[in-house]
Parts: structure tokens; sequence; C-alpha cells
């Protein structure tokens, strides 16, 4: 039985823990941290990500804490719309801490190693920072934006960054699963549904890396004049919910693999946030590693991986420092891109989100 190594616990790193043991490896996750503990707040899985957790046999746990999105809302300040699609297929807005439980009880605790920090990679063989040495066919740095095997190109601010939060139980009326971002000039609210009329929202502000971040009050003020699930969300949060974020992102990769490793999650593609698609990539890796680790030999692997993962891996990187442009770029970029997304078409967009959103047949694009 091959054996695999990851490196890192995040979503990505779990995820493809599944997808190699699925495939018949023996497969160890290590994690530096003492404890599994979410990073950041709640996550949109796009039908995409949806389609990658349905092949790894996870849907239908991740769905039953989760709550669906049925359309998707670009909307200016005072409310008017920018952009509006419904989702016809499975999307889910998830807090991390439900997908993180539904990745752990599906790769059991056996194949998870705590507080077990890894010092350096080569080909076929993991030393920890306790010198202890571990073989493999196969090593998988799921390391994160820093991940320890892809350090020759520096993850940069990308000038914006807030705080987000979930919300206890909102008093005004459900959003219907309507998940929207709302624009301002460079600051923005994101706004999406939790089961429990309850909510996960973000205010995103284009700022210098070392502003600090606004406190509950500053956010209420700062909603003030907003569309009013906006402020109702900020209301029914507590002072101390609030985590903030500084966006950090890398250009779009020339390769997804190292000698004897492949990287998958941030530490292959990290992109900016604005198209709600990092950990949806990381989960697509692993449903791609899970057909590829099932038909090839571990010496195969990386050569696969970059043939069905990279190209539409760039395009999401590319595609979300682009999106950036609508509330964080300079005025007359927000201007035209605005314009753009209010007369393009649905015959012209529905193809280019359903492509995004369709995860590609990874198994039968092996054969
Ligand atoms: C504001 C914001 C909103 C976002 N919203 C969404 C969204 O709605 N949908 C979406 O899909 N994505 C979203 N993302 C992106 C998403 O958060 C990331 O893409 C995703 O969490 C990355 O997961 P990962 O497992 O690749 O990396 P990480 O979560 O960074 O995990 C890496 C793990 O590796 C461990 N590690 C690192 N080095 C070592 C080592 N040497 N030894 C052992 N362990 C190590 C770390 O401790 C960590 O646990 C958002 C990002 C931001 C900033």
């Amino acid at each position: 039985m091959p054996r695999a190594i990851i490196v890192g616990g995040g979503i990505a790193g779990l995820a493809s823990g599944i997808a190699f043991a699925n495939a018949g490896w023996d497969v160890t996750v290590l994690e530096r941290a003492p404890r599994i503990e979410p990073m950041g707040a709640a996550l949109s899985l796009w039908p995409n990500a949806c389609a990658a957790i349905a092949r790894l046999g996870i849907l239908g746990a991740v769905a039953a804490a989760a709550a669906p999105i049925r359309q998707m809302l670009l909307a200016t300040k005072d409310g008017a719309t920018i952009l509006s699609r419904p989702l016809p297929d499975t999307a889910l807005l998830a807090t991390r801490t439900a997908l993180q439980n539904a990745l752990l009880v599906a790769l059991g605790p056996d194949r998870l190693r705590l507080g077990c920090e890894v010092a350096a990679l080569a080909p076929g063989r993991v030393t920890l920072a306790n010198g202890e040495l571990l073989a493999c066919d196969l090593i998988v740095d799921a390391g994160g934006i820093r991940a320890p095997s892809n350090t020759d190109v520096p993850p940069v601010y990308a000038g914006y960054g807030g705080v987000l939060a979930l919300s206890g139980r909102v008093a005004g009326p459900g959003l219907g699963g309507v998940a929207a971002e709302y624009w301002g000039r460079h600051q923005r609210f994101g706004l999406f549904e939790l089961p429990g009329n309850r909510r996960y929202w973000f205010l995103m502000r284009t700022q210098p890396a070392a502003t600090a971040m606004p406190d509950l009050a500053a956010c209420a003020a700062a909603a003030e004049g907003w569309p009013s699930p906006v402020c109702e969300a900020i209301v029914a949060t507590a002072p101390d919910a609030l985590i903030p974020f500084a966006v950090h992102a890398k250009p779009p990769p020339k390769t997804l693999c190292a000698p004897g490793i492949i990287r998958v999650g941030d530490a292959a593609h990290a992109m900016e946030p604005n198209l709600g698609q990092g950990a949806c990539q990381g989960l697509e890796d692993a449903a791609a590693l899970q057909a590829i680790a099932a038909a090839a030999t571990p010496a195969q692997v990386a050569h696969h991986y970059d043939r069905l993962r990279l190209k539409r891996a760039r395009m999401f990187v590319r595609e979300s420092a682009l999106g950036r442009l609508g509330a964080q770029g300079p005025a007359a970029a927000q201007f035209v891109m605005r314009a753009v997304l209010r007369s393009i078409p649905a015959a012209l967009s529905e193809p280019r989100l359903r492509a995004m959103h369709t995860m590609p047949d990874y198994a039968a694009r092996l054969r």
C-alpha cells in the first residue's frame, strides 16, 4: 500500500487525507497545532466545492449543519443590484467548525498527528522539528500560504482587510438563501445566512497593512445607511466575536508540484477571497487527487495532478485578483467594473459562472 504524508491539517490537508485514504493509500496528516481549530468563521461552498465534498463522501454531513445558498447578489451600498444570479445546483454556507468536524470524522483520528511541526521536506522523507524522520512514497504539502515547500514567492499584502464574524440569532426576517456583497467606495460588506437565522458577515476596507481593525461600534457606524440586513447582523453580534483579517495572496502558480512533493490548497494557489473559492479549490484538489491516486502509481501522481488542476487553479487566482477592482480598485476601475457587471447579459455571464461552479470530471479526464 503506498504511503502519503500530508503536511498541514487545514481544510485542504484534511480533505486530501480523506482522498488518499479513499483511494486505498496509507495516510498520515501532520499538523503543528496541538488541536484543530477553525481559522476564520464560515465559508461559502459553491457548487464545485459541494461536488468535491460529495466525491469525498461527506456532503450529507456538511449539508446537515449548513445553510443553502440559492442566489448570489452584488449590490451597491444603497441596495441597487449590480449583478444577481440564481444558483440551480447545491451551494452551502458552512461554519468552518462544521466543515472541519465533518472532515475530521471522515479522516479518522488514527490518521492525524497533532503537535507535529514539519521542519524539512525531501523526496520520500519528512523531518519533524523534534528530529523524527518519516518515510513515504509521496509528500502532500498542505501547509497554507506559507507552506514549507513553497517559500520562493512570498505572500503579498493585497491592500485590504477588515473583520468578519458569526452573529447570534437575528431579529429580522431570513435572507431566503441570498448570499450578498454590498459595495461602497473602498469598503464592502458581505452577508450570508446560517441555520437558526444567524449570519456570517464581513467588512472589508482598503487600508495600509498596519491599520488597526474596527471594533463592533466602528462596524455599526460604517454600516449606517447600508441595507438593513447588514445592520441587523451587526446588532446581533457579540463584540468579542469579531475576527480581524488582512488579505495576502500570491501570483498564479507555474506548477503545483516540486520534486517528490505536490501542493494543495493555499500552499499551491493562495488567492484573494473575492470569489470565495480558496477553500473550494483546496477541496477540488482533493477530489482530483482521489481520482488520480486510485489510478496512478506514486511516481505518476504529480504529472497527472498538474495536468488536471494547474490551468483551472491559475484561472481562479487571476479572477480572484480581478474581483478586487469592484470595491477595492482605483475609482475609475470600480466605475467600469460595476458598469460592465450591470450590463452584461445573463447569456454571457451564465456560462462563465457555470464553468467556475462546475467541477470537472477528473476521473474521466484521466482516462
Ligand atoms: C476573509 C476571507 C474569506 C474567505 N472566504 C472564503 C470562502 O467563503 N470560501 C472559500 O472557499 N474560501 C474562502 N477563503 C479562503 C480560505 O480561507 C483558504 O483558502 C483556506 O482556508 C486555505 O486552507 P488550507 O488548508 O489550504 O490552508 P490553511 O488553512 O492555512 O492550513 C494550513 C495548515 O498547515 C499547518 N502547517 C503549516 N506549516 C506547517 C508545518 N511546517 N508543519 C505542520 N503543520 C503546518 C498550519 O498550522 C495549518 O493548520 C477566505 C479567505 C479569507 C481571508
